[in-house]
């Protein structure tokens, strides 16, 4: 097998963290509704891979497409309160159906509605990930779409694949899966030219590839071939592999499964290296955090997350998400990174080993065992 082939295949089939970006056209094709066939067969395969540990995270898009179809509206108006009316006649109506394919295999659903400010506001991010991840530890699956009704143009995303790239950074994705009307990208237009060719992998999204894209809109999609490879774009500088493929037979056990389908773009790590760049260059700690020698020789000799265990005092008020030093018991500064938690929380935390953490300390609920994850630190040798 050829070495892309190969890492592709490794890359896939190792992926448990998985985005599926359904679009309008897709979940709405059909009959104008989601209870079709093909959908049936993806929950079922979500169904099986879930019980084998595998997390799924839905984005969706619709709202504005049920709003249009509830109201007997058919085309899609221009004028924005128009379009954030339908969005809120229609979301409701959406997640409706969500709950209805999966609560048929008993596996309950929660609906995130995002707005751009997650990507601005580190906080906002934060806690939009919290609540993601809350929602998994529930066994639930999260169903994100952009919060139409509120959204006006610079809060916006404006389609859901950008939703979709910036949710898998929220999340860390392994995959992202970007369902569409043609099994990847091709070498010409599939719908014009039959001789055209499928590209099965993507080194890299760049003007090249970008130029072989001729885009049709229609009525329901806002997003077309070029804003699917521009989202890809973005998931894999963050880490995040993408698939590009047809979302009108969906076969999520071939692509899990890593067969050749669609088109795979593979993912970069320079993100993580950018986020250590900028943990390396960025001089103000915000606070200074102790840790014992079993902690200092984890993080210095073995590159491991900071956890809570191994945490004896904090120095400084400090929020999470900030940028604190790390220092040892003779006071030298060992490394540098971002802080899931507070300088009041790591307080009640700090000793306690990460089981106790997943249950939570004082009968409170926290989800990261790390109090710094190692991507988001950089250590001193
Ligand atoms: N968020 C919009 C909706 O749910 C769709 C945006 C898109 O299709 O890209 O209707």
């Amino acid at each position: 097998m050829p070495l892309n082939r190969k890492y592709r295949f490794f890359f896939i089939t190792k992926a448990r963290k998985i985005i599926l970006k359904l679009g309008t056209k897709v979940l709405l094709s059909h009959n104008k509704d989601m209870e079709h066939e093909k959908i049936s067969r993806l929950i079922e395969d979500i169904v099986h891979y879930r019980s084998k540990g595998y997390e799924f995270y839905i984005v969706t898009s619709g709202a504005v497409g049920f709003g249009m179809s509830t109201l007997g509206v058919e085309t899609r108006p221009t004028d924005l309160k128009k379009i954030q009316a339908l969005a809120s006649v229609g979301q409701g109506l959406l997640m409706q159906k969500w709950n209805e394919v999966f609560s048929r295999y008993g596996i309950p659903v929660g609906q995130i509605l995002l707005t751009y400010d997650v990507v601005e506001n580190r906080k906002r991010f934060l806690h939009a990930r919290d609540c993601l991840n809350a929602l998994e530890e529930y066994g639930a699956v999260p169903i994100i779409n952009e919060n139409d009704s509120v959204s006006v143009d610079e809060l916006k995303f404006g389609d859901n694949d950008t939703l979709s790239a910036v949710a898998s950074n929220l999340i860390e994705a392994d995959l992202l899966v970007l369902f569409t009307d043609t099994d990847g990208v091709f070498t010409r237009n599939p719908h014009r030219y039959p001789d055209a060719q499928r590209i099965p992998l993507i080194e890299e999204v760049n003007n090249d590839v970008l130029s072989l894209i001729e885009d049709r809109h229609n009525q329901l999609s806002l997003g077309g071939m070029r804003s699917k490879l521009k989202a890809a774009q973005m998931s894999a500088t963050a880490g995040t592999g993408v698939i590009i493929t047809d979302g009108f037979a969906p076969n999520l056990r071939a692509i899990l499964e890593g067969q050749d389908v669609g088109t795979f773009i593979k993912p970069e790590n320079t993100f993580v290296k950018e986020k250590k760049k900028w943990i390396f260059f960025n001089q103000k700690i915000k606070g200074k955090i102790f840790v014992d020698e079993g902690a200092a020789n984890a993080l210095v000799n073995h590159l491991k997350s900071l956890l809570p265990g191994g945490v004896v005092r904090t120095e400084e008020s400090f929020d999470e998400g900030e940028l604190v030093g790390v220092f040892n018991g003779q006071g030298e500064m060992i490394g540098k990174g971002i802080t899931f938690y507070s300088s009041e929380e790591i307080r009640r935390i700090k000793g306690h080993r990460s089981d106790e953490i997943r249950k939570g300390i004082e009968g409170e609920r926290r989800f990261n065992e790390e109090i710094i994850h190692r991507d988001n630190m950089i250590v001193f040798r």
